[in-house]
């Protein structure tokens, strides 16, 4: 993919002219029109992803840097927006009206008691969970609404386990499009909807799971007034790279060993990895970090095929396998990434077997210790996050990460997405399995943080701080 990149005819112009929707499917490889709407690959069904236009090479990497880091002091509301800061290599005119809430900007922490605990040297951790609605899916529904709005539509709809639904219902809010959510009936945290119904949305629980609910959307697709914003369409990719651009300018361009992120849809690592294959082909970046994406155990179809992928493929990577084993009945308590039957999944390989990167499973205890030390940073993320520290802590114990690697973690959403699980796992009332049923697995609360019960007064405060300190 690399090599098809150009650079922009001029670094104030986008990267539009000559910008195609393009089937990833090496056999087919057609091409569409950047305004078509499709989803998918008329000819074959194949995911499509945006192939970014011409940019000079007289404008590369040092000029466009200069650029990104002049915007800084601006008030312009595209270059306060971490995504649309970027707009050089995003799909879009330069004169569009953007669909913002000023996403992006998020911080990159550094997580000592995290480090140690996996067993590095240093860790790094960005905070996606820090935009406008608590997660990542901020950063690329700001360009998939602003699409919807270029293209006529009225409604824009998703599937989703909760924060793509709130991050589609606050952008469609914004635009003055009808938000539609399709849900899985009684599968998310209250929280999460709490969200879609403060933004207005009209949600649909729907009496069947996750992956019922985006057979329904593909349906939906062909109603002319409908906007498809799931993990499937291209511009929430778009969006959603600008991520590896923010962190490159937080490393100051050092690109760090090993980006991990967690894997449910695998929208956030094909997107980092998109990113990144930009940055290079740019100039921006002489190497590739290596993308380690984690999944939840009881959801983890992909970590299930790399492992039985062949040296032959992760080197050449030209014949990956076309088919991947779903999950029927996924399970996992970090609901962001309880996804059987990921959509992205084929570009998200590509992109990993690109990096030299992995992808691997972790238990449901390994990541509710794991959030319970990243909260000890100080750092609030949901469950799904965790995944990143624990994925790492395998595999530096592995000796597949080496202690003095840097390594940044992409955590994906807010602490407040799922405040029930961190009740619960500090009172040591967390398991798995079946409701209120004799079949659930408890989860241990290793880190367990009790609150206990103090006399009134001053001295009985003292002395138990005193214990606790
Ligand atoms: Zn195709």
């Amino acid at each position: 993919m690399a090599e098809k990149i150009v650079l922009p005819a001029s670094v104030e112009g986008q990267a539009i002219e000559n910008a195609v929707q393009r089937c990833i499917l090496a056999e087919c490889g057609a091409a569409y029109g950047i305004r078509e709407r499709i989803y998918v690959c008329s000819r074959c069904g194949g995911p499509l992803e945006i192939e970014i236009g011409s940019v000079p090479a007289a404008k590369r990497g040092a000029e466009l840097r200069k650029l990104w880091a002049a915007r800084a002091a601006s008030h312009d509301p595209r270059d306060i927006s971490g995504v649309w800061r970027y707009r050089e290599l995003l799909p879009f005119e330069d004169g569009a009206a953007v669909v913002t809430l000023l996403e992006g900007h998020t911080p990159l922490y550094d997580a000592p008691r995290s480090a140690e605990y996996c067993g590095l040297a240093h860790l790094r951790l960005k905070h996606q969970g820090c935009n406008p609605t608590g997660s990542f899916k901020d950063t690329g529904m700001t360009a998939a609404i602003t699409q919807a709005v270029l293209l006529g539509a009225r409604t824009a709809v998703c599937a989703s386990t909760g924060n793509t639904a709130a991050s589609l219902a606050a952008y469609a809010a914004r635009s003055g499009l009808q938000a539609a959510i399709l849900l899985p009936y009684g599968q998310v945290s209250a929280a999460k909807l709490a969200q879609s119904l403060d933004y207005g949305a009209a949600v649909c629980e729907i009496e069947g799971n996750f992956d019922d609910c985006m057979c329904l959307i593909q349906e939906l697709g062909d109603d002319p007034a409908i906007y498809v914003a799931n993990s499937i369409n291209p511009f929430r990719i778009e969006g959603q790279k600008t991520v590896a651009f923010e962190l490159m300018e937080q490393c100051e361009w050092r690109v760090p060993d090993h980006v991990v992120v967690p894997g449910g849809n695998m929208g956030n690592s094909t997107a980092l990895g998109k990113g990144f294959q930009e940055l290079l082909a740019l100039g921006l970046i002489d190497r590739l970090p290596k993308l380690q994406v984690v999944q939840a155990e009881g959801a983890a179809p992909l970590a299930r095929l790399f492992a039985a992928l062949t040296p032959g493929d992760l080197r050449g990577g030209a014949h990956l396998p076309s088919r991947m084993a779903t999950v029927e009945n996924p399970s996992t308590l970090a609901t962001a990434i309880k996804i059987g039957a990921p959509v992205s999944w084929q570009k998200s390989l590509r992109a990993v077997v690109g990096s030299g990167g992995s992808i691997l499973s972790v238990t449901e205890q390994e990541i509710a210790d794991a959030k319970a030390i990243i909260g000890r940073d100080g750092i609030g993320c949901e469950p799904a996050s965790a995944t990143t520290v624990a994925g790492m802590k395998k595999l530096v114990a592995a000796g597949r990460v080496r202690r003095e690697e840097s390594v940044v973690g992409v955590l994906t959403g807010h602490v407040l997405k799922d405040p029930d699980y961190v009740s619960r796992y500090h009172h040591g009332t967390l398991a798995i399995g079946e409701k209120n049923g004799a079949a659930s697995r408890p989860i241990a609360s290793t880190f367990a943080n009790v609150p206990e019960r103090v006399a009134a007064s001053k001295a009985a405060i003292l002395e138990n701080l005193a214990r606790r300190r």
